[in-house]
């Protein structure tokens, strides 16, 4: 059975709230370092970004553990996994911490719907990170809301690569939010159709 491997953050839920607390918890913490910071981040993920200030992936897990978690259940999500389920096994794959992804998918109400995730704290390493794709395979689907970190190696893996929210001209396909791939996947995905 072939796999659809979800990034989580923007890609399986949208939550302007919740990105700007943990914004927020990055920046006091940052202190005097904030504008080297956003510089960085021109370039940059967060989580590299903060790396290359001398702060590391386990400290920043700490720091996103205490910026509580508060999304609401997502019925439409639910009925939309459901249904892939049938076709797919469903995995996650996010630079959060374990802690953070259970929360998350817990609360939109899809933990039960999800046959494995993986957070970088399994690898010691992040997205776009090779060792974190190790489980896409050929003819995988892999869902993301950003090209680089999320899609850019299942594609040279030779996955079918979906980006979520607006177009990427490098992606397979590109849809506006995680509801559309319904539309994409009913009837079965055909590469060669787009
Ligand atoms: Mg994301």
């Amino acid at each position: 059975m072939s796999k659809i491997i979800f990034d989580l953050d923007d890609t399986l839920y949208v939550s302007d709230e919740l990105r700007s607390n943990r914004e927020k918890v990055i920046l006091d913490f940052l202190g005097d370092k904030v504008g080297e910071y956003f510089e960085l981040k021109k370039e940059n993920s967060t989580m590299k970004s903060l790396e290359i200030l001398g702060i590391s992936n386990l400290e920043f897990f700490e720091l996103m553990g205490n910026v509580t978690i508060n999304l609401n259940q997502d019925l439409k999500l639910i009925s939309l996994l459901e249904k892939l389920k049938d076709d797919y096994k469903l995995v996650v794959l996010s630079n959060s911490s374990k802690f953070c992804i259970k929360e998350t998918l817990v609360q939109l109400g899809i933990f039960n719907l999800i046959d494995s995730y993986y957070s970088a704290q399994d690898f010691g390493k992040i997205k776009p990170c090779e060792e974190c794709f190790f489980m896409v395979d050929k003819g995988d689907i892999c869902v993301g809301n950003n090209f680089k970190k999320d899609l850019e190696i299942p594609k040279q893996k030779g996955a079918i690569t979906i980006f979520v929210g607006g177009f990427h001209k490098d992606a397979d396909k590109s849809i506006k939010n995680i509801y559309e791939l319904k539309n994409i996947l009913k009837g079965g995905y055909d590469k060669n159709e787009y």
